[in-house]
This record gives structure tokens, sequence and C-alpha cells, in this order.
């Protein structure tokens, strides 16, 4: 069965053709990034008129890259939210395009199942599960016992993990999008400036960021304030020293409560090499599975939401053209339905 799947719910106009649900025959994936970069974040209007843009080239190369025709295709399937409005609309219109002129059943993904749907690229899943979902807008601990069913034990309250990266990144004065260099800063540096570990209550799997954050912000203006030059290598691994010993513990505490058989790991943020690092050592049982995407599947990307397609494609779970971008989609009302 091969899916084709795209993606624009945000910043990369991406299209995949899954055979499936675990073999990528071809992917593509245009960035925004440089149109993006000097307003030092994604500008929602940019974003869909690129998307506008890039779409039927990428299409065309999706099929190309996996000399494939649109006979060939089984399958349409397109991430109907979460996301920008404008940059999901334009993905949910081509998706329902191409299956309306090709006689296609249409398929609607969640963003978030898509992120975690990468790991059966790599794996194929055990239950129950656990995912710790880390992204530009989420962060979550989410719960598996069953395909395309997802409990939601632990999310943050403020900033979503590479939120807060972003936000470091700004006070460390690196480019858009910062996570990936303060990880590589943080690589140089020592844990030095003793950052809160947030934990919240003591039974929580529940996140928060902005106290970190705001530690970062105000140890950096002491510092300067008494004249004192703190490395930028310092301050990058101090924060992400925090950040990850947080998320390991409550991801380790939470696989032993739930017994869970696999842990895996999704989004952007899931990039990190200190984050993949400090996992890999902690759960080094070998009763529990870990696994981490590679790095080209952490970050938007639409083999992820063929990934996800294909259990809806085994249940006939199919969408109408009535289907529209949904923003607000929530993650464990999508699995219901
Ligand atoms: P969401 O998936 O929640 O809708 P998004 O799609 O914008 O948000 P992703 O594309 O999954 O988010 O991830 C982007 C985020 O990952 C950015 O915040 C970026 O800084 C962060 N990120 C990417 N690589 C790294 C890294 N090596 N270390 C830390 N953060 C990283
Ligand atoms: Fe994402
Ligand atoms: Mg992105």
């Amino acid at each position: 069965i091969n899916i084709l799947a795209i993606e624009t719910s945000c910043d990369e106009t991406a299209a995949a053709i899954i055979q499936n649900g675990h073999t990528i025959l071809s992917e593509v994936v245009a960035t925004q990034i440089d149109s993006h970069k000097r307003f030092g974040g994604v500008v929602p209007e940019i974003a869909s008129r690129h998307h506008v843009e890039q779409m039927t080239q990428v299409l065309e190369e999706t099929l190309t890259k996996a000399s494939l025709t649109m006979e060939e295709i089984d399958a349409v399937a397109v991430t109907e939210g979460p996301g920008l409005v404008g940059a999901l609309l334009v993905g949910v219109a081509t998706a329902k395009a191409l299956a309306f002129s090709h006689q296609l059943p249409l398929i609607g993904v969640h963003h978030i199942a898509g992120h975690i749907y990468a790991n059966q690229l790599v794996e194929s899943f055990k239950f129950p599960l656990l995912c710790l979902v880390v992204s530009g807008g989420h962060t979550e601990l989410i719960l598996m016992k069953e395909h395309g069913k997802f409990e939601v034990i632990g999310e943050t309250r403020d900033d979503a993990c590479g939120e807060a990266y972003d936000k470091v990144a700004r006070v460390l004065d690196v480019p858009y999008p910062g996570g990936p260099h303060v990880d590589k800063l943080a690589k140089l540096g020592n844990d030095t400036l003793n950052l809160p570990r947030i934990y919240l209550e003591e039974d929580s799997y529940d996140f928060s960021f902005s106290g970190l954050k705001s530690a970062v912000i105000n140890t950096v203006h002491n510092a300067k304030q008494k004249g004192i030059a703190l490395k930028k290598e310092d301050i990058a691994c101090s924060f992400q020293e925090s950040v990850v010993e947080v998320l390991v513990e409550k991801t380790y505490r939470a696989s032993v409560e739930y017994g869970v058989k696999q842990v895996v790991v999704a989004g952007g943020v899931a990039a990190n090499s200190r984050l993949r690092e400090a996992l890999r050592e902690r759960f080094n049982d070998p009763e529990v599975t870990l696994s981490i995407p590679p790095l080209a599947l952490c970050t938007d990307n639409a083999s992820m939401i063929g990934a996800a397609a294909y259990n809806d494609y085994q249940k006939q779970a199919f969408r109408g053209l009535d289907l529209n971008a949904n923003p607000g989609l929530d993650l464990e009302q999508y699995g219901k339905r």
C-alpha cells in the first residue's frame, strides 16, 4: 500500500510516499527557514505563500524520486492540525484535490501523531508504549496502549521545550531556529551556572520551562551588571543540562510506573545530541526498547504523516472532501474518533 503524504503545518513544505506504513519510498522537504530567519521566527503569511509556491514542485519531485505515478498511489494523507491555519489549508486543499481527481481515499493526520509515528519508520511499536514529545509547540508524555490511541499523562504548563530553546538562543544571539545552535554551543561548555531543575510536584509528569528561561535571562543580566563575562558555551550547556535532566528523569519514572515495553522520542528537540545521549544512558534495561528517530525524521517531514496514516488506511477510516484544517486539533480526541 503506497500512501502519498503531505505536511504543511508550519514552515516546511513536505511530501513523501510511504509503503505499508514503514518504508520510505521517497521524501522531499522544502524548508523556508531562510525566509523566516530575518524575522527571528515563522511569519504565518509568508509560510502560507511559500507552501503555495512550493507544493506542485515538491509533489512532482516526490513521485519522480519514487519512480511512481499517481496511478500507483493507494491513498492521500495530510496533516489536518494542529499548526498555522493558513499553512495547514494549503496541504489540506492539495490533498483533497488529489484525492478527488484520482479517486483516492483521503486520510487526515494529527501532526503530533505524525511525530510519534516517525518512530515506526525505524522500529515496530510494542505496547504499552511511552512517548516523550518535545517539539517547537509541544512537550508531552504520552501513553499508548494500542495503535492510534493517545493518553496525555503530562504536558507543559507554559512554554514548549523547543520554544524555550529558541528563546534562550535569542539571549545567546544565535540565528533562528536556535535549538541546533544551542546544542552545538553546549557541547563546548560546562554546566557552571547552577540553574534550577524544575520538577513541579513529586508525582507530576507535567513540565515547566518558563522559570528556567527566566533564570537564564536573569543570570546573564546579573553577570553583565557585575561586569562578569559569562561564556556563551557555559550558558548553553547549563540550560541544556537542566532541560535534559528533567526530561529524562520524568520519562524514566513514567516508563516504570506504567510498565511500558517501549519508549520513543518525537519532535524537533529529539534531534538534540545531549538528550539522545542521556536517554540512551538511562534506558539501558533490555526489557524496554528505546527508539529515537534519525535526525531528519525528528523535525517536520511528511514521512511521519504517511506512517501514522497507515493505521487509518487499515481501518478504512477515510475522510470526506469536507475535511478541513483544524489548527487546534486535540490529540486524545483525534484518537477517539
Ligand atoms: P510542533 O511539532 O509542536 O507543531 P514544530 O513543528 O514547529 O512544532 P518541530 O519542527 O517538530 O516543531 O521542531 C522544531 C523545534 O525543534 C525548534 O524549536 C528547534 O529549535 C528545535 N530543535 C531542532 N533541533 C534541535 C536540537 N538539536 N536541539 C534542541 N532543539 C532543537
Ligand atoms: Fe512539528
Ligand atoms: Mg518546523
